[in-house]
């Protein structure tokens, strides 16, 4: 089986011309073409696999999950796939539906969809001082600078910067200025879905899966914040939407580097019945026994239709 991930599906927004994310358009053609070339597990069949270990008679179907819980996935996508009568995940981090505002990733996936990659890059290092780097990371971020001036800075050294390099202190007050400085402004009832339109989506058959509540690297966190990132989203979608007939998660950013030993441990310990990770190739039917919370995902930008605009 292929298991598929998404993010943005959308239309384009002449506000964000550097906004990255999949056409709706082309999320039809790419649907398509897999209803054409391998067709789609149901929701038995998937359940059969995670219960029992059993591949569908065609191993090659695909299952498709979404990440993120961003408001198009209501809007564009759920239609959609409602429209061809099909189901897929749902991973929901669920800090923004308890106060925590826009998720720094999604603040800065903002401000790169609106402004100069350049502009953003020069601002943030004049905003970043060298304390803000914790040391461990010093050298790695030097690197990375020296890397980014050869290859014309922009928006991966600003991503890297502000998602991986910088004290988690000092993260969301940067983040903050860079946008007031940009003039941009977050407004997180408008960017994600909202709870009540979840419900809905997990009554008419689509599974809705925790992604933490925060969407931080695990493995960076200590095993006390990881179990309140793990139970803390579970919890706030079994009361959201209701009680499942399987709890699933997924590993924000995904790679083996994301999570540790520890957050699997908490999987289980959470009675998930299963995990995604990502990792470019097919689930085979050893896997749900061999690493039922590290299940391998494609990005849908390996197959066609799948680049983003
Ligand atoms: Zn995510």
């Amino acid at each position: 089986m292929k298991a598929i991930m998404y993010h943005y599906v959308r239309d384009f927004d002449p506000a964000m011309p550097n906004f990255r994310f999949l056409n709706i358009t082309n999320f039809r053609k790419q649907l398509d073409i897999f209803a054409r070339e391998f067709g789609f597990v149901t929701r038995a069949e998937w359940a059969a696999y995670v219960r029992l270990g059993q591949m569908p008679a065609d191993t090659g179907k695909v299952i498709l999950t979404f990440d993120d819980a961003m408001s198009c996935h209501y809007t564009h996508v759920f239609p959609e796939l409602m429209a061809r009568g099909l189901w897929g995940i749902f991973y929901v981090p669920t800090g923004p539906y308890t106060g925590a505002g826009l998720l720094n990733v999604h603040r800065i996936h903002l401000l790169c969809g609106a402004h100069d990659g350049e502009d953003l890059w020069a601002h943030a290092q004049a905003l970043v001082t060298e304390d803000m780097i914790p040391h461990a990371k010093r050298s790695e971020f030097r690197d990375a600078t020296y890397a980014a001036q050869i290859n014309r800075p922009g928006v991966s050294e600003f991503k890297r910067l502000l998602n991986y390099f910088i004290d988690e202190r000092y993260r969301r007050d940067v983040i903050d200025q860079v946008a007031r400085d940009f003039g941009t402004v977050f407004a997180p009832d408008s960017f994600y879905v909202p709870p009540a339109a979840l419900a809905e989506m997990g009554n008419a058959g689509m599974m809705i899966g925790a992604h933490t509540v925060s969407h931080p690297v695990m493995s960076k966190l200590s095993v006390a914040e990881q179990a309140k990132e793990i139970a803390g989203s579970l919890g706030w979608i079994e009361q959201t939407v209701g009680s499942q007939d399987m709890r699933s998660y997924c590993h924000p950013y995904g790679g083996f580097h994301s999570f540790d030993a520890h957050t699997v441990m908490l999987l289980r310990e959470n009675s998930v019945d299963f995990s995604f990770n990502v990792e470019p190739r097919d689930i085979d039917a050893k896997d749900i026994a061999r690493q039922p919370h590290a299940l391998p995902r494609h990005d849908c930008n390996l197959f066609a239709h799948g680049q983003a605009d």
